[in-house]
């Protein structure tokens, strides 16, 4: 089975990056102005596709999954309220630690973007980098806690993830599954669905900041050409991520946790 996924971060105001999310120019690189998400979601729904949640069952009609990692602000600020226009519904995967600290969803926040349909997930506690990496316990530890965390919040069950930084594995998708999550996205930009236990596993494309909407709309068509340009990108990124080791994490890191906002 084939399913196209869109992976988002952050929508912000005009050049207003640091808004929302981590902060950094590696951070922004993945985030859009709304103005531009606005023109990708009309450039999707021109093509006659439909953004629909990742529960809802297969259908004859085209669609896509539009989901967002990391729970910054923009989700409640402009995401939400652009989907919306569409009558269509976003998936927003949250890294618990973040929440109600600057640039991020509060628990009000959240519980308001469940209330208007929108699906919630987990995107680990603390947003380790190099999920693959932490080790099984660990891993176990990141999925339960943000799932009970969520779960608490919303008072139900959260059954659905993103794996934070992009490392994924085997023993990632197992954790999540031993710890109760059905529906796993990882960032490796395929289309093809498969399980491992009771948990499906969806590649995502990457949006970046200056995806254009053409491009957006190509992806979620499904033509070729974009997604083997990200399928070529992520392995060659893979290779170097292999060859430099520690010293690309701990720049990442360095990245990712610094504290404070500009
Ligand atoms: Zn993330």
């Amino acid at each position: 089975m084939k399913r196209i996924a869109l992976m988002y971060h952050d929508i912000v105001a005009a050049k207003d990056f640091a808004s929302s999310g981590f902060a950094g120019a590696d951070a922004d690189i993945y985030k859009l102005e709304a103005a531009r998400f606005s023109e990708h979601l009309k450039a999707i729904s021109d093509e006659k596709i439909a953004a629909v949640s990742a529960f809802e069952p297969e259908s004859e009609s085209a669609n896509i999954f539009i989901t967002f990692d990391d729970g910054g602000r923009g989700a409640i600020e402009h995401a939400a309220g652009i989907l919306e226009k569409h009558g269509w519904r976003g998936h927003f995967f949250i890294a618990t630690d973040r929440i109600g600290m600057d640039g991020f969803v509060n628990e009000d926040e959240i519980k308001e973007l469940d209330a208007r349909g929108h699906i919630i997930g987990s995107h680990s506690a603390s947003h380790p980098l190099r999920f693959s990496s932490i080790g099984r316990g660990k891993m176990l530890d990141e999925w339960r806690t943000s799932r009970s965390i969520l779960s608490e919040i919303l008072q139900k069950e959260i059954r659905i993830a993103s794996v934070p930084g992009g490392h994924f594995s085997n023993e990632v998708a197992e954790t999540a599954e031993e710890s109760g999550i059905e529906v796993l996205f990882n960032s490796e930009p395929v289309a093809d669905v498969y399980s491992v236990g009771k948990c499906r596993i969806f590649g995502r494309y990457t949006i970046k900041q200056n995806t254009s909407a053409a491009e957006a709309a190509a992806i979620s068509r499904g033509d070729l050409a974009p997604r083997l340009r990200q399928f070529a990108l992520w392995n060659a990124k893979k290779a170097a991520k292999k060859a430099g080791g520690e010293a690309y994490v701990t720049i990442r890191e360095k990245i990712f946790n610094r504290k404070g906002r500009k």
